[in-house]
């Protein structure tokens, strides 16, 4: 016997899914339910009593004080007598949630208990959603006893992969039984694991909170796990400190792997080219103009965020002249767009935005008073909701005054369809870490125009035009190799990112929704995924909420601060009121984001805000 628990991958690979060893076990019970139907023998029970008695044990889990209400799945429910039984003793409190591979057991389950929850799901296929299993207390009840003829090591295999996913989907703790080895003799036909393999088992998720019971008579044990200490172990203390539960971090970026990385490496070792447009760099280039359904030529990479923007000046506008010092930039914005601005030389004018769109009105503008002034416009896309170029266009074609557009977190709109699209106009992206798509730094200079992209190549390689003949003004803004290699594997995995940061705005509109603070919660795909905004009914509220969330160590940040006027850098003596900025900037929270978030955090996220709002 393996006795440190490691087992073959026969579980992990998708296409081993047509003849998993496991798919013995359901039809083994699936002949028992037909030849001796809804019996303890047909569940491959021996006998009523002895049924009984383990369900009595089961339920044990679910301490006699524990709070109720609470939700309780029982994995491999079979025709779910586990639910007769509770009903039966009047347990009240408990919302059953049936889960199990054959359809045949849950029509029977059904029939019984037409009011109760049931799904027909097999909890180790990876397309599985589980997100209805989540529950209180998880517990799978002789799910781990019969092996049939799948091999110890098959079916140790199932019982680990099955606890962790149990585990997963356990709010307070799980519970199972296991047939002992300290027995006569051993059966072939059922799975014997010894105490101290479970119990290493159940350490390696839950520490010490863990009860090993083998009281009640039977050739077998039942294994607890619980999340949090027991209250019956000495240490346990009755109040949860933030500090035990563990905090929140506001963004946890996820980057590709060194193993991901490690093909594009190889190519930098053997092609010595490391920066200055290098292969992985325009490669890079040409797969993300694919991606966004722009034609070739369209999009250069650059440095980072602030470096394309400050090139795409360069290109659209030039250095400021005594004209027209004025760079005009939204009060609500992120300071790399003004400090681009600044890097061409203009002096940062703040207007303020739209209360809609959170953007710059091009009509407001066309407005100003100080319009002679200005040598540039930079509207923003805030959070990643893509500015409409039609607007901007028309201005400039009106004013004569330039246009560039900051789209630091435009990259999931430019791969969706359904957005607006990158038009004529210059736009940057960022892919800093704590964008959604990254390379670690990075950003890129795009239009439609190749042109203009082409000049922008030009300025961010020191304004050269040809052989090093600085014929431009310009600056060292050029993505190095390895950076374009962190974005090439960014990008092969995007798929499977973009899946997980789908199902994490999934899990915040379900838990904001349980509160009913719903509509207070702007998220993806109406922003870029890097970012969940809660917007809070008034400037108080907010201050009250991120208190709260610092008490409950709950990471939060004010992505565009209370607004560029707040920064002490851009204050003006002259400058006038930003009324809809300083009320939106002072209301909204940049709550937790990125892949890392499990459900458990994002229901902290939710219960603490719901408690504060
Ligand atoms: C991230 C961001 C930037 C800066 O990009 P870097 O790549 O960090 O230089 C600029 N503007 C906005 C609005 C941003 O969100």
């Amino acid at each position: 016997m393996n006795a440190d628990g490691q087992s073959k991958v026969v579980f992990d690979d998708p296409t081993e899914m047509i003849g998993r060893p496991d798919d013995r076990l359901l039809e083994y019970y699936n002949t028992q339910l037909m030849y001796f139907k809804d019996t303890a023998k047909g569940a491959g029970w021996p006998n009523e009593t002895d049924r009984r008695t383990r369900f009595e044990i089961m339920l044990g889990a679910i301490g006699v004080g524990d709070a109720r209400p609470l939700t309780l799945c029982d994995l491999g429910c079979g025709t779910a007598e586990l639910l007769s039984f509770i009903k039966e003793r009047g347990i009240n409190g408990v919302r059953y949630v049936g889960v199990d591979r054959s359809a045949d057991a849950l029509e029977f389950a059904r029939k019984k208990h037409p009011e109760a929850e049931f799904h027909q799901i097999d909890v180790l296929d990876p397309r599985a959603v589980l997100g209805k299993l989540e529950a209180d207390y998880v517990i799978a009840n002789g799910l781990f006893t019969v092996k049939a003829d799948l091999s110890q090591e098959e079916m140790r295999c199932f019982w680990t992969k099955v606890v962790d996913k149990m585990w997963s989907l356990a709010r307070r703790g799980i519970a199972f039984n296991l047939m002992s080895t300290i027995v006569d003799w051993e059966r072939s036909d059922l799975f014997h694991v010894s105490m101290d393999e479970a119990a290493r088992l159940l350490h390696g998720l839950a520490g010490r909170n863990v009860v090993l019971r083998a009281d009640y008579g039977l050739y077998e044990f039942t294994a607890y796990a619980y999340k949090q200490q027991l209250a019956s172990s000495p240490s346990a203390s009755t109040s949860k400190s933030p500090a035990t539960l563990g905090s929140v971090p506001v963004l946890q970026p996820s980057m590709p792997t060194k193993r991901a990385l490690s093909r594009y490496l190889d190519r930098i070792d053997a092609s010595h080219v490391y920066s200055n447009h290098g292969p992985l760099s325009l490669e890079l280039a040409a797969r993300l103009s694919e991606r966004f359904s722009l034609q070739p030529h369209t999009l250069v990479c650059a440095s980072s965020g602030t470096t394309a923007l400050t090139s795409a000046i360069l290109v659209a506008a030039g250095r400021a002249n005594r004209a027209r010092p004025l760079a005009l930039v939204p009060s609500f914005t992120f300071p790399a767009t003004a400090l681009a601005a600044e890097q061409c030389g203009y002096d940062v004018e703040l207007a303020d935005i739209d209360e809609e769109t959170w953007m710059l009105d091009p009509r407001c503008v066309r407005d100003r008073s100080d319009l002679g002034a200005i040598g540039i416009v930079i509207p923003v896309a805030p959070f990643g909701r893509p500015v409409p170029q039609e607007p901007w266009l028309a201005f400039r074609a009106q004013t004569g005054i330039p246009v560039v557009i900051d789209a630091a977190a435009c990259f999931e709109a430019y791969c969706s369809s359904r957005s607006e699209r990158p038009g004529l106009l210059l736009e940057a992206l960022s892919f800093h870490a704590t964008k959604s798509y990254s390379t670690g730094e990075g950003g890129a200079v795009i239009s439609q125009d190749p042109a203009l992209v082409l000049a922008a190549a030009q300025s961010i390689t020191f304004g050269f035009r040809g052989e090093r003949v600085c014929s431009a003004p310009g600056l060292n803004g050029k993505m190095s190799e390895y950076h374009a290699a962190v974005g090439l594997a960014e990008l092969d995995g995007w798929n499977e990112k973009a899946g997980a940061f789908a199902r994490v705005a999934e899990i915040y509109r379900e838990e904001f929704h349980r509160v009913d603070l719903a509509r207070f919660l702007i998220g993806p795909p109406d922003i870029a995924s890097c970012y969940m905004l809660f917007r809070a009914s008034s400037v108080p509220i907010a201050a009250r909420l991120r208190d709260a969330l610092d008490a409950a160590g709950i990471g939060h940040r004010a992505w565009y601060s209370l607004g560029l006027h707040s920064q002490p850098h851009f204050r003006r003596p002259h400058h006038s009121a930003f009324p809809v900025t300083s009320s939106l900037a002072g209301r909204l929270i940049g709550l937790p984001a990125g892949i890392h978030l499990s459900r458990e955090d994002i229901r902290r996220v939710a219960d603490v805000v719901a408690s504060h709002a």
